[in-house]
Protein backbone atom coordinates (compact mmCIF):
# COMPACT_ATOMS: atom_id res chain seq x y z
CA UNK A 1 0.00 0.00 0.00
CA UNK A 2 1.42 3.23 -0.95
CA UNK A 3 2.19 5.34 2.11
CA UNK A 4 2.82 9.26 1.91
CA UNK A 5 3.70 9.41 5.85
CA UNK A 6 7.42 9.45 6.08
CA UNK A 7 7.20 8.69 9.85
CA UNK A 8 5.32 5.27 8.99
CA UNK A 9 7.86 4.57 6.05
CA UNK A 10 10.75 4.73 8.51
CA UNK A 11 8.98 2.87 11.19
CA UNK A 12 8.26 -0.08 8.47
CA UNK A 13 12.60 0.19 7.52
CA UNK A 14 14.21 0.19 10.39
CA UNK A 15 13.37 -0.81 14.01
CA UNK A 16 14.02 0.75 16.55
CA UNK A 17 14.02 4.71 15.79
CA UNK A 18 11.09 6.33 16.81
CA UNK A 19 11.70 8.54 19.64
CA UNK A 20 9.03 9.20 22.60
CA UNK A 21 7.22 11.67 20.12
CA UNK A 22 7.26 9.40 17.09
CA UNK A 23 5.33 6.83 19.48
CA UNK A 24 2.93 8.89 20.51
CA UNK A 25 2.24 10.15 17.24
CA UNK A 26 1.93 6.47 15.75
CA UNK A 27 -0.05 5.41 18.77
CA UNK A 28 -2.66 8.32 17.97
CA UNK A 29 -2.33 8.10 14.31
CA UNK A 30 -5.34 9.01 12.68
CA UNK A 31 -5.88 5.91 10.36
CA UNK A 32 -6.37 2.88 12.01
CA UNK A 33 -6.35 0.93 8.56
CA UNK A 34 -2.97 2.75 7.66
CA UNK A 35 -1.30 1.91 11.02
CA UNK A 36 -2.53 -1.72 10.84
CA UNK A 37 -1.73 -2.23 7.56
CA UNK A 38 2.16 -0.98 8.25
CA UNK A 39 2.15 -3.47 11.36
CA UNK A 40 1.02 -5.96 9.08
CA UNK A 41 3.98 -5.25 6.66
CA UNK A 42 6.66 -5.74 9.31
CA UNK A 43 5.07 -8.92 10.43
CA UNK A 44 4.92 -11.10 7.36
CA UNK A 45 8.80 -9.80 6.58
CA UNK A 46 10.08 -10.05 9.98
CA UNK A 47 8.13 -13.18 11.58
CA UNK A 48 5.62 -14.54 9.11
CA UNK A 49 1.66 -14.87 8.60
CA UNK A 50 1.88 -17.97 10.73
CA UNK A 51 0.40 -17.98 14.51
CA UNK A 52 2.45 -19.68 17.09
CA UNK A 53 0.07 -21.71 20.03
CA UNK A 54 0.62 -21.83 24.07
CA UNK A 55 -1.93 -23.81 25.59
CA UNK A 56 -2.42 -21.74 28.79
CA UNK A 57 -2.58 -23.85 32.50
CA UNK A 58 -4.03 -22.08 35.03
CA UNK A 59 -3.15 -24.16 37.37
CA UNK A 60 -3.99 -22.20 40.63
CA UNK A 61 -5.82 -19.12 41.76
CA UNK A 62 -4.46 -18.60 45.16
CA UNK A 63 -2.42 -15.40 45.93
CA UNK A 64 -0.47 -13.78 48.05
CA UNK A 65 -1.01 -10.74 46.31
CA UNK A 66 -3.64 -8.06 46.54
CA UNK A 67 -2.98 -5.78 42.58
CA UNK A 68 -5.73 -3.87 42.72
CA UNK A 69 -6.86 -4.84 39.21
CA UNK A 70 -6.91 -8.44 39.49
CA UNK A 71 -10.47 -10.61 40.18
CA UNK A 72 -7.74 -13.39 42.12
CA UNK A 73 -6.36 -10.85 44.49
CA UNK A 74 -6.22 -12.02 48.11
CA UNK A 75 -8.72 -9.65 49.57
CA UNK A 76 -11.47 -10.89 47.11
CA UNK A 77 -13.31 -13.45 49.12
CA UNK A 78 -15.96 -14.30 46.87
CA UNK A 79 -12.87 -16.67 45.13
CA UNK A 80 -13.64 -20.75 45.53
CA UNK A 81 -9.44 -20.57 45.51
CA UNK A 82 -8.45 -24.18 43.32
CA UNK A 83 -5.06 -25.95 43.07
CA UNK A 84 -4.90 -28.72 40.77
CA UNK A 85 -2.62 -31.78 41.60
CA UNK A 86 0.51 -32.31 39.13
CA UNK A 87 -1.41 -35.01 37.65
CA UNK A 88 -4.07 -33.09 36.49
CA UNK A 89 -1.26 -30.28 35.20
CA UNK A 90 0.62 -32.78 33.50
CA UNK A 91 -2.21 -34.81 31.83
CA UNK A 92 -3.63 -31.18 30.64
CA UNK A 93 -0.18 -30.28 29.29
CA UNK A 94 0.09 -34.05 27.73
CA UNK A 95 -3.12 -32.92 25.50
CA UNK A 96 -1.29 -29.96 24.07
CA UNK A 97 2.06 -31.20 23.46
CA UNK A 98 -0.60 -34.08 21.56
CA UNK A 99 -2.62 -31.08 20.09
CA UNK A 100 0.47 -30.04 18.37
CA UNK A 101 0.46 -26.68 20.26
CA UNK A 102 4.46 -27.11 20.44
CA UNK A 103 4.32 -24.84 23.52
CA UNK A 104 2.75 -24.43 27.14
CA UNK A 105 1.69 -21.93 29.55
CA UNK A 106 2.11 -22.76 33.73
CA UNK A 107 0.22 -19.82 35.10
CA UNK A 108 -1.42 -19.32 38.53
CA UNK A 109 -1.69 -16.73 41.28
CA UNK A 110 1.97 -15.35 43.16
CA UNK A 111 2.67 -17.95 45.66
CA UNK A 112 6.02 -18.35 47.49
CA UNK A 113 7.74 -20.50 49.82
CA UNK A 114 9.64 -24.23 49.13
CA UNK A 115 5.96 -26.54 49.38
CA UNK A 116 5.17 -23.91 46.06
CA UNK A 117 8.65 -24.01 44.49
CA UNK A 118 8.93 -28.08 44.37
CA UNK A 119 5.18 -28.21 43.38
CA UNK A 120 6.35 -26.37 40.01
CA UNK A 121 9.48 -28.10 40.05
CA UNK A 122 7.86 -31.35 39.96
CA UNK A 123 5.46 -30.93 36.78
CA UNK A 124 7.99 -28.92 34.86
CA UNK A 125 10.32 -32.36 35.18
CA UNK A 126 7.58 -35.02 34.77
CA UNK A 127 6.34 -32.27 31.57
CA UNK A 128 10.06 -32.19 30.14
CA UNK A 129 10.52 -35.25 30.27
CA UNK A 130 7.95 -36.34 27.77
CA UNK A 131 7.98 -33.36 25.59
CA UNK A 132 11.95 -32.69 26.16
CA UNK A 133 13.59 -29.61 24.22
CA UNK A 134 10.73 -29.74 21.47
CA UNK A 135 7.72 -28.77 23.85
CA UNK A 136 8.62 -25.37 24.91
CA UNK A 137 7.62 -24.38 28.83
CA UNK A 138 7.00 -21.01 29.61
CA UNK A 139 6.06 -19.80 33.19
CA UNK A 140 3.92 -17.12 34.73
CA UNK A 141 4.30 -17.09 38.41
CA UNK A 142 5.14 -13.73 39.18
CA UNK A 143 7.98 -12.27 41.22
CA UNK A 144 10.40 -14.75 42.96
CA UNK A 145 14.14 -14.93 44.06
CA UNK A 146 17.05 -15.65 41.36
CA UNK A 147 17.03 -18.93 43.47
CA UNK A 148 13.85 -20.16 42.91
CA UNK A 149 13.97 -18.84 39.22
CA UNK A 150 17.31 -20.87 38.22
CA UNK A 151 15.70 -24.04 40.31
CA UNK A 152 12.41 -24.02 37.81
CA UNK A 153 15.04 -23.60 34.65
CA UNK A 154 16.59 -26.35 35.57
CA UNK A 155 13.32 -28.33 35.68
CA UNK A 156 12.41 -27.72 32.17
CA UNK A 157 11.06 -24.35 31.51
CA UNK A 158 12.46 -21.63 28.89
CA UNK A 159 10.51 -18.95 28.69
CA UNK A 160 8.94 -16.43 31.43
CA UNK A 161 6.31 -14.22 31.36
CA UNK A 162 6.88 -11.13 34.02
CA UNK A 163 4.29 -8.45 32.84
CA UNK A 164 5.70 -4.92 34.39
CA UNK A 165 1.76 -3.75 33.99
CA UNK A 166 3.48 0.02 33.29
CA UNK A 167 6.70 1.17 32.87
CA UNK A 168 5.27 4.07 35.28
CA UNK A 169 6.62 3.57 38.93
CA UNK A 170 4.27 6.18 39.99
CA UNK A 171 0.99 4.55 38.49
CA UNK A 172 2.48 1.09 39.47
CA UNK A 173 2.80 2.47 43.00
CA UNK A 174 -0.82 3.23 43.02
CA UNK A 175 -2.33 0.01 41.49
CA UNK A 176 -0.25 -2.26 44.02
CA UNK A 177 -0.46 -0.26 47.22
CA UNK A 178 0.38 -2.96 49.32
CA UNK A 179 3.57 -3.93 47.51
CA UNK A 180 4.22 -0.52 45.38
CA UNK A 181 8.19 -1.45 44.67
CA UNK A 182 8.14 -1.29 40.55
CA UNK A 183 12.49 -1.49 40.67
CA UNK A 184 11.80 -4.98 42.49
CA UNK A 185 9.53 -5.95 39.50
CA UNK A 186 12.08 -4.73 36.99
CA UNK A 187 15.07 -6.29 38.86
CA UNK A 188 12.97 -9.77 38.47
CA UNK A 189 13.25 -9.45 35.33
CA UNK A 190 16.80 -8.94 35.25
CA UNK A 191 17.33 -12.27 37.55
CA UNK A 192 15.24 -13.94 34.63
CA UNK A 193 17.99 -12.97 31.65
CA UNK A 194 20.40 -14.11 34.16
CA UNK A 195 19.32 -17.17 34.36
CA UNK A 196 18.63 -17.68 30.77
CA UNK A 197 15.07 -17.73 30.37
CA UNK A 198 13.74 -16.26 26.98
CA UNK A 199 12.21 -13.36 29.18
CA UNK A 200 8.29 -11.69 27.76
CA UNK A 201 6.92 -8.45 29.35
CA UNK A 202 3.95 -6.42 28.74
CA UNK A 203 1.27 -4.13 30.30
CA UNK A 204 -2.14 -3.23 30.49
CA UNK A 205 -3.49 -0.97 28.33
CA UNK A 206 -6.19 1.49 29.15
CA UNK A 207 -5.30 1.88 32.71
CA UNK A 208 -7.05 5.21 34.78
CA UNK A 209 -5.19 7.67 35.07
CA UNK A 210 -2.77 6.12 31.56
CA UNK A 211 -1.84 8.82 29.30
CA UNK A 212 -0.26 7.98 25.32
CA UNK A 213 2.83 9.19 27.18
CA UNK A 214 2.78 6.28 29.44
CA UNK A 215 2.32 3.79 26.78
CA UNK A 216 5.01 5.20 24.76
CA UNK A 217 7.01 5.36 27.17
CA UNK A 218 5.87 1.31 27.94
CA UNK A 219 7.13 0.74 24.35
CA UNK A 220 10.68 2.21 24.99
CA UNK A 221 11.25 0.50 27.93
CA UNK A 222 10.78 -2.59 26.13
CA UNK A 223 12.89 -2.03 23.50
CA UNK A 224 15.52 -0.79 26.25
CA UNK A 225 14.93 -4.20 27.70
CA UNK A 226 15.29 -5.77 24.78
CA UNK A 227 12.76 -8.23 25.47
CA UNK A 228 12.40 -11.42 23.10
CA UNK A 229 8.26 -11.39 23.62
CA UNK A 230 5.73 -9.48 24.57
CA UNK A 231 1.85 -10.40 26.27
CA UNK A 232 -0.08 -7.10 26.95
CA UNK A 233 -3.65 -6.80 26.39
CA UNK A 234 -6.65 -4.25 27.51
CA UNK A 235 -7.47 -3.37 31.25
CA UNK A 236 -10.89 -4.71 31.81
CA UNK A 237 -12.37 -3.88 35.04
CA UNK A 238 -13.80 -6.89 37.80
CA UNK A 239 -16.70 -5.37 39.65
CA UNK A 240 -15.34 -7.34 42.64
CA UNK A 241 -12.07 -5.38 43.53
CA UNK A 242 -11.00 -1.58 44.21
CA UNK A 243 -10.16 -0.39 40.91
CA UNK A 244 -12.92 -2.29 38.96
CA UNK A 245 -15.36 -0.65 41.47
CA UNK A 246 -13.73 2.84 40.26
CA UNK A 247 -12.90 2.45 36.60
CA UNK A 248 -15.22 3.82 33.70
CA UNK A 249 -16.58 -0.08 32.69
CA UNK A 250 -19.18 1.34 29.99
CA UNK A 251 -19.10 -0.02 26.67
CA UNK A 252 -17.48 3.54 25.38
CA UNK A 253 -14.95 2.87 27.68
CA UNK A 254 -14.12 -0.74 26.79
CA UNK A 255 -14.44 0.33 22.86
CA UNK A 256 -11.51 2.98 24.04
CA UNK A 257 -9.16 0.64 25.63
CA UNK A 258 -9.74 -2.49 22.94
CA UNK A 259 -9.00 0.29 19.94
CA UNK A 260 -6.07 1.01 22.21
CA UNK A 261 -5.23 -2.29 22.30
CA UNK A 262 -4.63 -3.17 18.96
CA UNK A 263 -2.74 0.38 18.31
CA UNK A 264 -0.01 -0.83 20.77
CA UNK A 265 -0.05 -4.48 19.44
CA UNK A 266 0.76 -2.02 15.93
CA UNK A 267 2.99 0.37 17.36
CA UNK A 268 4.96 -2.04 19.18
CA UNK A 269 5.37 -4.22 16.19
CA UNK A 270 6.28 -1.45 14.01
CA UNK A 271 9.12 -0.64 16.89
CA UNK A 272 10.85 -3.71 17.50
CA UNK A 273 10.22 -5.89 14.56
CA UNK A 274 11.22 -9.26 14.95
CA UNK A 275 9.87 -10.43 18.60
CA UNK A 276 6.91 -12.47 19.34
CA UNK A 277 3.70 -10.48 20.13
CA UNK A 278 0.93 -12.48 21.99
CA UNK A 279 -2.83 -11.60 20.77
CA UNK A 280 -4.59 -11.86 24.13
CA UNK A 281 -7.32 -13.41 25.16
CA UNK A 282 -8.36 -9.70 26.70
CA UNK A 283 -8.91 -8.59 23.34
CA UNK A 284 -11.36 -11.56 22.59
CA UNK A 285 -13.20 -10.39 26.14
CA UNK A 286 -14.07 -7.01 24.43
CA UNK A 287 -14.43 -7.90 20.90
CA UNK A 288 -15.22 -11.85 19.58
CA UNK A 289 -13.20 -11.54 16.76
CA UNK A 290 -10.32 -9.64 19.54
CA UNK A 291 -7.63 -12.07 18.98
CA UNK A 292 -8.00 -11.86 15.26
CA UNK A 293 -7.76 -8.38 15.17
CA UNK A 294 -5.00 -8.20 17.08
CA UNK A 295 -2.83 -10.64 14.57
CA UNK A 296 -4.04 -8.07 11.74
CA UNK A 297 -2.49 -5.60 13.65
CA UNK A 298 0.51 -7.22 14.29
CA UNK A 299 0.40 -10.11 16.75
CA UNK A 300 1.52 -13.41 16.03
CA UNK A 301 0.93 -15.36 19.37
CA UNK A 302 -1.95 -16.83 20.71
CA UNK A 303 -2.56 -18.63 23.72
CA UNK A 304 -5.62 -21.29 24.00
CA UNK A 305 -7.03 -21.85 27.26
CA UNK A 306 -6.08 -25.97 28.26
CA UNK A 307 -7.00 -25.63 31.56
CA UNK A 308 -10.24 -28.02 32.26
CA UNK A 309 -13.39 -26.28 32.00
CA UNK A 310 -14.38 -26.71 35.36
CA UNK A 311 -11.89 -24.57 37.06
CA UNK A 312 -12.10 -21.84 34.62
CA UNK A 313 -14.90 -20.01 36.48
CA UNK A 314 -12.20 -19.66 38.89
CA UNK A 315 -9.96 -17.95 37.10
CA UNK A 316 -11.19 -14.82 36.49
CA UNK A 317 -8.97 -11.77 36.28
CA UNK A 318 -11.48 -9.58 34.39
CA UNK A 319 -15.10 -9.55 33.68
CA UNK A 320 -16.43 -11.25 30.46
CA UNK A 321 -13.45 -13.68 30.23
CA UNK A 322 -14.02 -15.84 27.15
CA UNK A 323 -14.10 -19.69 26.36
CA UNK A 324 -15.63 -20.02 30.23
CA UNK A 325 -17.80 -23.26 29.54
CA UNK A 326 -15.60 -24.78 26.29
CA UNK A 327 -13.70 -28.18 26.48
CA UNK A 328 -10.00 -27.45 24.91
CA UNK A 329 -10.99 -29.73 21.66
CA UNK A 330 -13.53 -27.44 21.10
CA UNK A 331 -10.80 -24.28 21.37
CA UNK A 332 -8.55 -25.82 19.04
CA UNK A 333 -10.94 -26.26 16.47
CA UNK A 334 -12.57 -23.25 16.86
CA UNK A 335 -9.41 -21.21 16.65
CA UNK A 336 -7.95 -22.96 13.31
CA UNK A 337 -11.36 -22.06 11.67
CA UNK A 338 -10.65 -18.75 12.71
CA UNK A 339 -7.29 -18.19 11.73
CA UNK A 340 -7.85 -20.03 8.34
CA UNK A 341 -10.58 -17.10 8.21
CA UNK A 342 -8.11 -14.27 8.00
CA UNK A 343 -5.54 -16.09 5.83
CA UNK A 344 -3.10 -17.46 8.22
CA UNK A 345 -2.22 -21.20 9.42
CA UNK A 346 -1.58 -22.26 12.60
CA UNK A 347 2.84 -23.26 13.45
CA UNK A 348 1.53 -26.47 14.38
CA UNK A 349 4.21 -28.48 16.36
CA UNK A 350 7.06 -25.95 16.71
CA UNK A 351 8.43 -24.06 19.80
CA UNK A 352 7.86 -20.79 18.25
CA UNK A 353 10.85 -18.90 19.65
CA UNK A 354 11.22 -15.20 18.46
CA UNK A 355 13.62 -14.40 15.34
CA UNK A 356 14.65 -11.87 18.16
CA UNK A 357 15.75 -14.04 20.68
CA UNK A 358 17.49 -16.58 17.96
CA UNK A 359 19.47 -13.66 16.52
CA UNK A 360 21.07 -12.88 19.67
N1 LIG B 1 0.35 -13.81 39.25
C1 LIG B 1 1.21 -13.68 38.14
C2 LIG B 1 1.55 -12.23 37.86
O1 LIG B 1 0.82 -11.35 38.30
O2 LIG B 1 2.54 -12.00 37.15
C3 LIG B 1 0.68 -14.32 36.88
C4 LIG B 1 -0.82 -14.37 36.75
S1 LIG B 1 -1.60 -12.79 36.56
C5 LIG B 1 -3.27 -13.22 36.69
C6 LIG B 1 -1.34 -12.49 34.82
C7 LIG B 1 -1.68 -11.10 34.33
O3 LIG B 1 -3.08 -10.87 34.40
C8 LIG B 1 -1.11 -9.95 35.11
O4 LIG B 1 0.22 -9.70 34.76
C9 LIG B 1 -2.05 -8.79 34.73
O5 LIG B 1 -1.49 -7.94 33.75
C10 LIG B 1 -3.26 -9.51 34.12
N2 LIG B 1 -4.52 -9.02 34.72
C11 LIG B 1 -4.92 -9.14 35.99
N3 LIG B 1 -6.09 -8.49 36.17
C12 LIG B 1 -6.44 -7.94 34.99
C13 LIG B 1 -7.53 -7.14 34.54
N4 LIG B 1 -8.49 -6.75 35.37
N5 LIG B 1 -7.55 -6.77 33.23
C14 LIG B 1 -6.58 -7.16 32.39
N6 LIG B 1 -5.51 -7.90 32.76
C15 LIG B 1 -5.44 -8.29 34.04
FE1 LIG C 1 -2.02 -12.17 42.06
FE2 LIG C 1 -1.03 -11.89 39.57
FE3 LIG C 1 -3.58 -11.23 40.17
FE4 LIG C 1 -1.61 -9.72 41.11
S1 LIG C 1 -2.13 -10.03 38.94
S2 LIG C 1 -3.38 -10.43 42.29
S3 LIG C 1 -0.03 -11.27 41.51
S4 LIG C 1 -2.68 -13.25 40.23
Amino acid sequence: MPRSDALLQKAVAQARVMNHDGLVTLLDWPSAEELFAAAYEVKGREVGRSVSFRGIVEFGNACEKDCLYCGIRKGNAKVRRYRLDADEIVREAEWAFKAGYGSLVLQAGELTGEAHVRFVEEALRRIHGFGGEAFGITLSLGEQTEDVYRRWKAAGAHRYLLRIETSSPALYAKIHPADPSWARRRECLGALRRCGYQVGSGVMIGLPGQSLGDLADDIAFFAAQDRDMIGMGPYIPHPDTPLGREADASADASKRRFELGLHMIAVTRLHLHDVNIAATTALQALDPEGREKGLLAGANVMMPNVTDAAYRPDYQLYAGKPCLDENAACCRGCLERRIASIGESVNWNARGDSPHWRAR
